[in-house]
């Protein structure tokens, strides 16, 4: 292993590597414990997050010494899974609240650029990154990993594919090929909304996920498959390692994080 191969990872660097940097940028993953269909693991989207945190960041240290990746907050918000056995739920507000004081002792330490690396539908993150940029001199960036492809999502895994889908088997195929038990997957069917509005996705409403079917699930009819599993997260992992590295390039001057004339290369 090459000297400073685990300085990214908080979990398992140490407090003398991390005295040998100048760190830049921090990545928060976040995750949820939650029923998957029949056939994938309750900690799918932690296992799946944390793996395009963790190899986001290897990537991006490779161009940038300065890059820090937490290690992934499991639970998440999941109030609408609660009626599947061992689902678990934390609230957004407190949610919220963990993740402002662990982005407060991230600035105590000197890092102003937070990124949160979300891979649950049902955390929202957007208006905390909101109002804590307003209380404390940081700047944070939101992202839903599994839109960062949006544009070849539908033509991989399906329109309407969604929670414990194709796209989620497919990534399961390749990080964890022993705990996707596929003969034991539902189909993901749903029954479609009564409203056109909702239909066409111009109103939102939260869904009991019990409503939907009996499997926790709501996916195309497109077969999974562990070569588009594969192709999905190498797209995802180069576009936010690219960003990162981007991002601890990038002085925080008074436009920051804005283009202007002065800091265009
Ligand atoms: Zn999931």
């Amino acid at each position: 292993m090459a000297e400073d191969t685990s300085a990214w990872d908080l979990k398992y660097t140490n407090l003398d590597r991390i005295r040998q940097h100048r760190y830049e940028v921090a990545v928060i993953p976040v995750g949820a414990v939650e029923a998957h269909n029949h056939h994938l693991p309750e900690g799918m989207d932690v296992i799946h997050t944390e793996y395009v945190a963790r190899e986001s960041c290897r990537r991006a240290w490779e161009q940038s010494q300065s890059i820090i990746c937490l290690p992934a907050i499991p639970f998440g918000v999941d109030c609408n899974l609660l009626a599947f056995p061992l689902t678990i739920h934390v609230s957004q507000k407190t949610l919220d609240a963990y993740l402002t004081e662990i982005i407060q002792s991230l600035r105590k330490h000197g890092l102003r650029k937070i990124v949160i690396l979300n891979g649950h539908g049902g955390n929202d993150f957007k208006p905390l990154a909101r109002q804590i940029q307003y209380e404390l001199d940081v700047h944070v960036f939101v992202c839903d990993w599994w839109k960062v492809g949006k544009e070849i999502y539908d033509t991989l895994f399906g329109k309407g594919d969604d929670h414990g889908g194709a796209m989620e088997t497919s990534a399961a195929m390749v990080l964890c090929p022993e705990c996707v038990e596929l003969d034991k997957a539902g189909p993901g069917t749903t029954p479609p909304f009564r409203f056109e509005a909702l239909r066409q996705g111009w109103i939102y409403t939260s869904r009991d996920f019990s409503k939907l079917n009996d499997h926790c699930s709501a996916s195309s009819n497109v077969a999974p498959d562990a070569d588009k599993g594969r192709q999905y997260l190498e797209l995802v992992c180069g576009r936010i390692s690219r960003f990162l590295a981007e991002l601890a390039a990038s002085p925080i001057d008074t436009a920051f994080p804005l283009q202007t004339d002065s800091n265009t290369p």
